[in-house]
């Protein structure tokens, strides 16, 4: 498969599996799912709950540990306490390490931002993650962080699907070298988007899902996804987007279907749940 070189030496596998609103046990079942149909990638998050079933699951999986590739996030109430709100996730993952961290938001009314980024980077001379990245960040943001830090995140994960595609951010930040990671990469299974007429015609034209549809649009972008399931079949379906590729015109018919409609909040101004 297909990886994403990051501009810290290592790769980001371009699909994984999101665990968002997944409780425990279901993220164990489908973590085991995942990985049994090629998944290396797990995204999760402090926010999220359920880090201690992706950590039974890894746990049970008897994989070892460069076998699977693990993403976990800084909740913003957690800011000013990295080093503790990781110990505390690495436990509940049963790890010594993360692949990825990332800054859950930026949060900037809070103002803590560009520490929270100083403690990532504090984590990673530790070993405690191997690479460090942001999410829901703006350019203003990253620019933050690249002056007072002269270090720039080697991921941003950010909400991107064919009604939100972002396209001045994504290729701001790929021109920055920095890897874009989708995430309601399926607009959470609703908003329109697999019955528009784009991806219903797509769909049949290439004889792939409309998730598959929209999934490897996505791919074709240079952008990475963790599409979420806990549907056996679906999380088979959401990596299988290798054996085909969509036209110049089709990507673009996907493109015309941008409405600059956000499904979550707005990074400039989330703070909390
Ligand atoms: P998504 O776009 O991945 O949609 C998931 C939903 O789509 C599923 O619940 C299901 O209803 C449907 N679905 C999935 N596969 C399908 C298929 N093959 N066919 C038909 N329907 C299908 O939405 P998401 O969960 O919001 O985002 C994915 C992941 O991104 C999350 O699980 C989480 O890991 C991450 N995330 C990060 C942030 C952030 O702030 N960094 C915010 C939201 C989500």
């Amino acid at each position: 498969m297909l990886k994403c070189s990051l501009h810290d030496g290592n790769t980001l596998p371009p699909v994984g599996l999101g665990v968002w609103q997944a409780s425990n046990r279901e993220v164990e079942s489908a973590v085991d799912c995942a990985f049994g149909h090629g998944y290396r990638l797990i995204d999760t998050a402090s926010i999220y709950e359920n880090e201690a079933g992706v950590g039974h699951a890894l746990k049970n999986s008897g994989l070892p540990r460069e076998a699977f590739y693990i993403t976990t996030k800084l909740w913003n109430t957690d800011q000013m306490r990295v080093q503790q709100a990781l110990e505390e996730s690495l436990t509940k993952l049963h790890l010594d390490h993360v692949d990825l961290y990332l800054i859950h938001w930026p949060a900037p009314s809070q103002g803590y931002f560009v520490d929270a980024w100083k403690g990532l980077l504090a984590a990673k001379e530790q070993g405690l993650v191997k690479s460090v990245g942001v999410s829901n960040f703006q350019p203003e943001h990253i620019q933050r962080l690249q002056q007072e830090t002269g270090i720039t995140p080697v991921v941003n994960q950010i909400e991107l699907h064919p009604l939100l595609s972002q396209p001045e951010l994504v290729d701001w930040c790929q021109k920055e070298n920095i890897a874009v990671q989708a995430w309601s990469p399926l607009a959470q299974g609703g908003a329109g988007v697999f019955n528009s007429k784009a991806v219903s015609t797509l769909s049949r034209g290439y004889g792939k899902t409309p998730a598959q549809i929209v999934l490897r649009w996505h791919l074709q972008r240079n952008v990475c996804v963790i599409p979420k399931s806990v549907t056996p079949e679906r999380i088979r379906e959401n990596i299988d987007i290798y054996d085909f590729s969509l036209s110049k015109q089709d990507m673009k018919a996907m493109d015309a279907l941008n409405e600059n409609r956000r499904l979550g909040p707005h990074p400039d101004t989330f703070v909390n749940v």
